[in-house]
């Protein structure tokens, strides 16, 4: 079966699928594939239909977003949300260098992670980010000596695990109790207290984050009760929250996945976060995949079409090492004929040249295509390029950023060259 999610930016004109004005047939010939596609207008629209809940009827900002780049980190998309006034969720060095060579504003970035290396700490500090989420106190006892030893005050937060279902793939579920990720519910208030002992760290916040790909929003709602409570109790103990981080994690709609709207999303928690009285709190929100997840998709070309006995395959130039979500996931992508035809649909999986089983992209799916035809695999934006690799030495895909009219190449093709350029031989 093929189901298609509905786009924006993405649409099919006279049988023909489009990014914005421009045909992606064009594209393919401009750029060569595989290649990834952005459309400037997706991304726009969805981090504003963000922007639209975070503010109150008095026009005072009631929350701001933070765009989780490891979903996708390429300059370009980063500096369009930098210009849009996002604030950005790091989880390494890395991250925080491009950033900041992307236009975005320190003071507005967290820095999440359960890994945070010393290094990582200084870069960071210097920096003046707005927000360490921290998961244990091996790490809060790390932050605070290199704070010290720089002369700084590091601002913290702290993650919570609130132990909380969100009924997703477990591989991108991170709330429940036997994941690695945050500070166990019942240790809150004790880590907390030791928190505000350390003369270098200043407590400015609480977070949590509780999966990826989540299409309900009953598990958040949960998680925003039980982060409440230890809010309240917090206080209690006289140690005072000033900003509220309620993570990423909302879903698109892949095919028959039924999210909420991200505005009615971001409303709904908002409002039952100023119904509990809580109205006072800086709320942060830190989508990753629902910004940018429908605003891509991975163009490539049909190389051969194999018939086989039990079934037929599609073998095209695009692989596990440009998307890897499928073999690790099993993760579920529409993919299209870039240009509809009326011959008859045959079944097949579409595989790519990688020397492994797991090498697949879409599997039993009803194309009607050819060898050098063009197919778009769909709602590739997020965790597409950027958990893309080297392996069986293939040069990444290029990326594109269509806008209006206009495509501008916002990564280059990696040549086979730059593969192994920092490699070197054993002397004679
Ligand atoms: C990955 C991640 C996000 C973003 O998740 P999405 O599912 O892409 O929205 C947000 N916060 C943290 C801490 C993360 O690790």
């Amino acid at each position: 079966m093929n189901s298609v999610p509905s786009l924006n930016g993405f649409s099919i004109i006279q049988q023909e699928w489009f990014a914005e004005n421009v045909p992606l047939s064009q594209i393919a010939k401009e750029f060569g594939t595989p290649t990834y596609v952005y459309s400037r207008k997706a991304l726009t629209d969805a981090f504003n239909a963000y922007e639209k809940a975070c503010f109150k009827p008095n026009g005072e900002r009631r929350a701001q977003v933070h765009y989780a780049m490891k979903a996708n980190s390429n300059l370009a998309i980063l500096n369009v949300f930098a210009r849009l006034g996002a604030g950005f969720d790091i989880v390494s060095a890395g991250e925080l260098a491009r950033v900041l060579a992307a236009g975005g504003e320190a003071k507005k970035i967290v820095f999440s992670g359960v890994g945070k290396s010393r290094s990582e700490m200084i870069a960071a500090l210097k920096a003046g980010v707005k927000c360490f989420n921290l998961e244990s106190i091996p790490e809060l006892s790390r932050l605070n000596e290199v704070a010290a030893s720089l002369g700084v005050i590091a601002p913290i937060s702290l993650r919570v695990n609130p132990d909380v279902d969100p009924k997703t793939h477990p591989y991108i579920s991170t709330g429940l109790k036997g994941n690695k990720f945050g500070i166990a519910y019942d240790e809150v208030i004790n880590t907390y207290r030791e928190a505000a002992s350390m003369s270098n760290c200043k407590i400015v916040g609480i977070d949590c984050h509780i999966g990826s790909q989540i299409t309900e929003i009953s598990p958040y709602l949960d998680a925003l009760d039980r982060v409440l409570e230890l809010i309240k109790s917090l206080g209690d103990n006289g140690i005072n929250i000033h900003h509220l981080d309620i993570g990423g994690g909302l879903g698109i709609n892949y095919a028959n996945d039924t999210p909420p709207a991200i505005t009615d999303f971001a409303n709904t928690l908002l409002n039952h976060i100023e119904a509990k009285g809580y109205g006072h709190l800086e709320v942060l929100f830190e989508p990753g995949r629902s910004l940018v997840g429908n605003a891509g998709l991975l163009l490539t070309t049909v190389e051969y079409i194999k018939p086989g006995e039990t079934k037929n395959f599609c073998i095209v130039d695009a692989a596990m090492n440009d998307l890897m979500r499928p073999a690790m996931y099993e993760a579920y992508h529409s993919i299209v004929p870039v240009k509809q035809s009326n011959m008859p649909n045959m079944t097949c999986d579409v595989v790519g040249p990688i020397c492994e089983s797991g090498d697949w992209l879409g599997r039993d799916r009803e194309l009607n295509v050819q060898a050098g035809d063009q197919l778009a695999i769909l709602s590739a934006g997020a965790y597409g390029f950027t958990m893309s690799s080297n392996y069986n030495t293939r040069g990444r895909a290029a990326e594109v950023m269509v806008d209006g009219s206009t495509i501008h190449l916002i990564r280059e093709r990696e040549s086979i060259e730059s593969l192994f350029a920092n490699e070197k031989l054993l002397p004679a």
